[in-house]
């Protein structure tokens, strides 16, 4: 029997970007495969609980496999807590059926709601990443399905690149169905958790590093509209999994119990700008002012600690219909400055993110997309209306490619990302990235069989000059019927092109496409935010992120069979 498909409209959890792809949801392997064999043009990608903030998970008029009603524990073994899974098993299910053994999932979001499938797709890191590493490193092996319709079984060692592709590669290689994990062994269900107040950003940073040793898990929550000599003031928590000594005596009967704590619901409907800065400014102080100056050894249950957020199902809606845009940036620590500056034109701009995090990653993962690398991470949620949002970001851009560091979940401004066309119905398989270091530089550019764009194909040059260019090449384009020919205006440094109301011009001026069958691209900020989904959308577009100062660049995506 075919899995039936339904047409829906879908976005990232920011409620942002929203587009219509048909969605299945198939039971088994056999029916995954059978979906991607039958795939028309629009190709299609995986989804998972759509936890991801941006539109990671929706391919546009093309098929989204959800993996929904995939959530099978195929095998555990309680001694070495390897556990074999269906990519949609969602994390909480592990928590569920395997907390009770002693075993808790190697690296939590700070959301339990993903699948084991997005969690290798993101890469995902939590509050342990200086000491665990990313959610891959922990993977023994997953079974994907490619572009080709094969299913194979990738181990670190049997296919790295596949392997390390496919770990933070967003869905790109193709559909995991199937994965092994090492789980985390654990004494009890709960963690001892040490609490500080920061006066300001000095402080947070300090006390961050000097505590790294003494805590497997450690994040600071930051007031990001604090100025002066408040500014970067936080409330650090920081702890280790229990021993079944150190909690309550009654707790120790069921040492290992978990709940899943039942879901409150947000109402349906917030208007717009309920979070804006006097609320957030007051919540702030509210949050700050609660929290102990210092207190230690408190015993908090893995909900509290780990996913306070799920305690409201939906809380994106407090964002209002226009939803919210997330934002994680990590420089090496040498680049600490950076911190400060942006929490300084953060609060400057008065840009309320409801949810302000700082952590300390450790080294990354050798994901080629993979985001995190040893440095200090910053992750901002801000309402998607807020005002010069966009400028702001593309500031935060600057400062952050400035210093070598790389912002979403995905790589630097340095990197290129090169799509190959796909032999079968799945998009992108397979992917290949590689940095733009020095070597990588001096490689033979333009391979005769690549639509790769590097850095060297913008062309820099005055906006009159370039709008005259967009126009000629959008008109040659329409009247040659090229269906895969796109343009991509990428204004690198809007600040220093102030207009009375930048973000509402930036927001809609920075990509335009020009062919008869591509609609003009959703609103962006940065080619950087084109992401995955319209690289994927376009199928043969390439996408390059050009690093350096250029303030204008245009550039014309030909794949070679047009
Ligand atoms: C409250 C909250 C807190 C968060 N905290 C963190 C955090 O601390 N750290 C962090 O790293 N992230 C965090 N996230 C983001 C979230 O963990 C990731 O986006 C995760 O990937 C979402 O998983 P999902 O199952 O919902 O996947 P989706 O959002 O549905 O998909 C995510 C990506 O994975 C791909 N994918 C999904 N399933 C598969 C599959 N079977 N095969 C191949 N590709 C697949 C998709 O194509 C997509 O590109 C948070 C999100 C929320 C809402």
């Amino acid at each position: 029997m075919s899995t039936v498909t339904r047409s829906v409209r879908l976005t990232g959890w920011g409620r942002t970007e929203p587009t219509v792809a048909d969605v299945a949801e198939p039971a088994s392997a056999d029916e995954v495969a059978a979906l991607v064999k039958g795939v028309a043009g629009g190709g299609v990608i995986a989804r998972g609980l759509g936890r991801s903030y941006n539109n990671a998970a929706q391919n546009d008029g093309g098929l989204v496999v959800s993996t929904a009603a995939m959530r099978d524990v195929l095998s555990f073994d309680p001694d070495t807590g390897v556990v074999s899974c269906e990519a949609g098993v969602s994390l909480e299910q592990l928590m569920i059926r395997l907390l009770p053994a002693g075993w808790f999932v190697p690296v939590s979001p700070g959301t339990r709601q993903v699948t084991v499938g997005g969690a290798i797709g993101a890469d995902v890191h939590g509050k342990n990443h200086h000491a665990a590493g990313s959610f891959a490193r922990h993977v023994l092996s997953f079974d994907l399905l490619t572009a080709r319709g094969d299913v194979r079984t990738v181990t670190p060692e049997s296919d790295p690149d596949l392997f390390w592709g496919t770990a933070g590669g967003m869905g790109l290689t193709g559909i995991i169905l199937r994965a092994t994990v090492r789980l985390k062994r654990v004494e009890t269900s709960r963690l001892v958790v040490d609490t500080v107040r920061t006066a300001n950003i000095d402080d947070t940073m300090e006390h961050l590093s000097s505590t790294d040793e003494d805590y497997d898990y450690t994040v600071a929550w930051t007031d990001c509209l604090a100025t002066r000599g408040a500014l970067g003031r936080s409330v650090i928590t920081s702890g280790n999994f229990a021993t079944t000594r150190e909690i309550r005596f009654k707790d120790r009967v069921k040492p290992l119990e978990f709940k899943a704590s039942a879901l409150a619901g947000a109402p349906p409907v917030f208007a717009s700008g309920l979070i804006n800065a006097r609320t957030v400014a007051l919540l702030n102080e509210a949050w700050f002012r609660k929290a102990p100056r210092r207190r230690t050894g408190e015993i908090q249950t893995i909900g509290k600690f780990f996913h306070p957020l799920d305690g409201i199902s939906n809380w994106n809606r407090v964002y209002g219909p226009a939803g919210f845009r997330q934002y994680q940036y990590v420089v090496p620590f040498a680049s600490a400055d950076v911190v400060r500056r942006s929490l300084e034109r953060i609060s400057a701009l008065r840009a309320p993110s409801f949810v302000t995090v700082l952590k300390r990653f450790g080294p990354g993962d050798p994901g080629m997309l993979s985001f995190p690398m040893s440095g200090w991470t910053l992750a901002l949620d801000f309402p998607a209306r807020t005002p010069w949002l966009g400028p702001l970001l593309a500031e935060l851009d600057e400062m952050v490619l400035e210093a070598g560091g790389a912002r979403g979940s995905r790589p630097s401004g340095s990197v290129q990302l090169r799509l190959v066309p796909p032999p079968g119905p799945v998009m992108a398989e397979p992917v290949t990235v590689r940095p733009a270091s020095a070597a990588a530089r001096q490689a033979p550019r333009r391979p005769p069989d690549s639509n790769e764009v590097t850095r060297d194909d913008c062309v820099i040059m005055g906006l009159g000059r370039a709008i005259v260019h967009v126009l000629t090449i959008a008109t040659f384009a329409a009247t040659a019927g090229a269906s895969r020919v796109a343009v991509f205006v990428i204004w690198k440094d809007p600040m220093s092109y102030r207009t009375p109301h930048p973000s509402r011009s930036w927001d809609r001026a920075y990509c335009g496409a020009a062919s008869r069958r591509l609609r003009p691209a959703p609103a962006s900020q940065h080619l950087n935010d084109l992401g995955c989904d319209e690289a994927r959308r376009r199928s043969q577009v390439a996408v390059a992120v050009p690093d350096g100062d250029e303030a204008f660049g245009c550039r014309l995506v030909i794949p070679p069979d047009v």
